[in-house]
């Protein structure tokens, strides 16, 4: 049953605290999904909803943290390990740009054998050839991977990254709850570290993201503590563009006897972080994650962006979901939940509208 104190504090479109936040996850989800879809209204003023032309390019599969619910890494068993010279780094650019594309994410695993010089040749590498591409790579893990196996603090590395042409950096922050950390990432960085890298990338004037991965055995309270932090540290450093949540996929990991979460969970998750974090502008639907159909729902539950027509991607891929799309398909998509689709930059600036 609805609080009607909570109700109208939500249209009234003011700031709930984590245990109101928490109660949502009992709410109706007709009337969450509508509150939300005024939440996101009220933000942006727009119905627009976004999509970007990018390539992923998981330069190595290679990585020293084994992280139990990923199924991308070599140690995982099911992949032999690879490792991406650079000449086949520039083809995989070449042909993001012939497809009209604008943005590359380069990522990797935590090679032990990398440090930070290895990442700068990277950048280098890639913007002098290609100066027109911007490049919104790596995440805070590979940061202070490279600030432990060079000997340099984060903000060295932020400081060379930037000046060696890395515009930004996503926020890759699985969830931001040590006790889940350490069960299922125990030598990944902790949330504090995550939490440096961004106030770090910020007084550097490099814009990052925030990411949610739920559904590894966290609480819903946990839920609330993870989207805590990043509405804390918003509001401390304005520096995340986007929030993109998606469920845990358990196939091919080692925590395959984790039943997957629902789609109905999906989007609560959705509608909770528009209602939630009012200080992120953009909330992103994860069709590559959840499906087109559930990523289209999600746009009446305050999502507002699309994510990247990816023309590559092999990370979600390796836990057998094979979700693909183009910009016609994605198009009407979002026509046909209503909305207006744009395709933008990186800054999230409209460069062509489809109305
Ligand atoms: S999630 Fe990242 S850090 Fe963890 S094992 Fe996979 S590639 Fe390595």
């Amino acid at each position: 049953m609805e609080n009607k104190k909570l109700i109208k504090k939500i249209y009234a479109g003011k700031r709930i605290s984590p245990r109101e936040a928490l109660e949502l996850f009992d709410w109706d989800i007709l009337e969450l999904g509508k509150a939300a879809d005024l939440r996101r209204k009220n933000s942006l003023k727009s119905s627009q909803v976004g999509f970007i032309i990018d390539r992923i390019i998981n330069f190595t599969n290679v990585c020293e943290a084994a992280c139990k619910f990923c199924a991308f890494h070599a140690k995982a068993n099911r992949i032999e390990e690879y490792n991406l010279s650079m000449d086949e780094i520039f083809q995989k650019v070449e042909a993001l740009i012939e497809a009209g594309g604008s943005q590359v994410m380069l990522q990797g695993g935590l090679h032990p054998d990398y440090t930070a010089g290895n990442y700068l040749t990277l950048v280098k590498s890639v913007k002098d050839r290609f100066p027109f591409v911007y490049l919104h790579s790596f995440s805070p893990a590979e940061a202070v991977h490279m600030a432990r196996k060079s000997g340099i603090t984060i903000d060295e590395v932020i400081v060379a990254l930037k000046s060696a042409g890395l515009d930004s950096m996503p926020g890759a922050s699985d969830l931001l709850v040590d006790r889940i950390r350490k069960q299922v990432s125990p030598r990944k960085i902790t949330r504090d570290e995550w939490c440096e890298v961004i106030r770090t990338l910020a007084a550097h004037g490099m814009k990052s993201s925030a990411t949610m991965t739920y559904g590894m055995g966290e609480t819903n309270e946990e839920r609330i503590d993870h989207l805590t932090v990043i509405r804390d540290i918003q509001d401390e450093t304005k520096n995340l563009r986007a929030f993109i949540p998606w469920s845990f996929s358990p196939a091919n990991t080692l925590m395959e006897d984790i039943v997957p979460a629902t789609g109905m969970t999906y989007l609560k998750i959705v509608a909770i972080s528009r209602i939630f974090l009012d200080n992120i502008p953009y909330i992103q639907a994860g069709w590559l994650t959840e499906g087109l159909k559930l990523a289209q729902i999600a746009l009446s539950f305050g999502a507002n962006d699309m994510g990247g027509v990816l023309t590559e991607e092999v990370v979600v891929k390796a836990t057998g979901i094979n979700t693909r799309t183009n910009i016609d398909e994605l198009v009407d998509i979002i026509k046909n939940a209503g909305k207006d689709p744009v395709q933008r930059d990186s800054e999230y600036k409209v460069i062509r509208s489809f109305k």
